[in-house]
């Protein structure tokens, strides 16, 4: 097992890992920028180092002061949490120069699920299903049209490199395609410096269902069943659960399962996130993750498993923490991700928490970093915190959130707490019958 931990993140998922290590018995080294002095994970941590200026760039993506931090601590092993160097194949590679363990998938997968194009490709050749689209980049010199016309409108146009749903455009007919490759392709090369992109079917009502999956790197691999991300403002999830309300035992196992084989002839190590939209019974692939996801807590929730310990303990070499007959799907659990922002506009609005009240009692847990009196910094993410409620059923898991949610008590500034305490009552989201459009047809009036 690791000695010493450096946790190469901030805000709640520090935090997180900050936990498992301690349970662990584990030393903690936390790292921080000057805006994040006062944080959460550096009061608890063991150790802590500044790293550099507020800007990301300077500071969580430093590679230098990181490795000049793990020097000056004797840390053997980083955690990257998600975000920042979580998904950079590069980094685990020069972690691993350094004699440094990187938490986290071989560089080679994370490289390969991080191009889109390739991470399809590879989806298909494992037998996992795919949204139909170009086969590969579409190029100047190709007729993108004719594939566009192939794959029938409308399509969308995705960047091989993207995230956080940047460099992504839809063309409902012919006439937008031309303006949706150019804008797609732009806004990737400046995002991302890559500006391939490719074409997919769009699907028009699609649910958003991931597998969360385990593996040992050695031809191992299990899933821990699904999480329904449908809610999404922005292509940004805002509301999860597992297991989906549109999924059945049977549907949830041969996909599941499905993708185990894939991720056991991948030879896959730890953690990872297989996406998929889902539509008229059918899954196709959108991409893979190969990091910690922010809603990881659903499915420890209905699992028993602790995912980011298990993460860390198959790093240091361990075995899968049980096998696939073992793992069962225990009740229902909703994850909302609670922003500084306003809740009709959903501009951030950083600064002073005046008043924290979070919920409690049973099967409520708060993934959070602030405290009374905290600072948001204008500089990162506008997480405040995730409230996770599990119940027996779906009904119990709705009327504990409802519940939790008029306990909690964020004061100072303003936060999406309205926004769920509406959703909550929502007809269709009490029924379960929403796709990935619907949050956005509600903000703007038209469910
Ligand atoms: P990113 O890495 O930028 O998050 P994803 O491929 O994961 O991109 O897609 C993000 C979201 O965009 C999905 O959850 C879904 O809402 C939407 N999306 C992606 N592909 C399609 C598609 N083919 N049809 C309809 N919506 C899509």
């Amino acid at each position: 097992m690791f000695d010493k931990i450096l946790i190469a993140n901030r805000g709640e998922i520090a935090l997180r890992i900050l936990r498992a290590c301690k349970e662990l018995g584990i030393s903690t080294v936390a790292v921080h920028s000057t805006a994040d002095a006062d944080a959460m994970h550096v009061r608890l941590a063991d150790e802590s180092v500044c790293i550099g200026p507020p800007p990301s760039k300077d500071s969580y993506l430093n590679v230098p002061a990181l490795l000049a931090a793990c020097e000056i601590t004797g840390a053997d092993a980083v955690h990257p949490g998600y975000g920042f160097l979580s998904e950079n194949a590069r980094f685990a590679e020069i972690l691993a120069d350094h004699n440094l363990h990187f938490i986290g998938p071989k560089a080679e997968h994370i490289r390969l699920m991080g191009d889109k194009i390739e991470a399809k490709k590879t989806a298909k050749r494992l037998g996992i299903p795919v949204v139909p689209g170009s086969d590969g980049a579409v190029t100047p010199d190709q007729d993108a049209l004719a594939i566009a016309k192939e794959i029938g409108f409308p399509v969308l146009v995705k960047a091989a490199a993207g995230g956080g749903g940047r460099g992504m455009k839809v063309a409902h007919t012919e006439a937008d395609l031309m303006l949706a490759l150019t804008t797609a392709a732009n806004e990737a090369k400046s995002a991302f410096g890559d500006a391939s992109v490719y074409l997919e079917k769009y699907l028009q009502k699609p649910r958003h269902i991931e597998i969360q999956v385990l593996g040992d790197g050695r031809g191992g691999a299990i899933h821990l069943g699904e999480r329904d991300c449908s809610l999404q403002r922005r292509h940004q999830k805002v509301w999860e659960e597992g297991p989906s309300p549109a999924l059945d035992a049977a549907a949830r196992a041969k996909i599941g399962n499905t993708v185990a084989k894939a991720m056991q002839e991948l030879k896959y190590i730890g953690v990872g996130t297989v996406e998929f939209l889902y539509e008229d019974g059918e899954f196709y692939f959108i991409e893979m993750n190969t990091r910690i996801q922010v809603e990881h807590p659903v499915t420890e929730m209905i699992t028993g498993i602790d995912l980011v310990l298990e993460q860390i303990r198959i790093a240091a070499g361990g075995d899968l923490p049980m096998t696939q007959d073992a793992v069962v799907i225990n009740g229902h659990s909703i994850e909302c991700r609670v922003n500084a922002e306003n809740p009709v506009t959903f501009r951030p609005s950083p600064g002073k928490i005046l008043q924290y009240h979070p919920p409690g009692g049973l099967g409520v847990r708060i993934d959070s970093a602030v405290y009374q009196g905290y600072v948001i910094p204008p500089y990162y993410d506008s997480l405040v915190g995730k409230l996770i409620v599990h119940g027996k059923s779906r009904v119990e898991c709705l009327m504990r959130l409802r519940r939790a949610l008029d306990e909690m008590v964020v004061d100072g500034i303003e936060t999406t707490l309205p926004l769920f305490r509406a959703l909550v009552r929502e007809p269709a989201i009490i029924d379960g019958d929403y796709h990935i459009h619907w949050l956005e047809q509600y903000l703007a009036g038209q469910t």
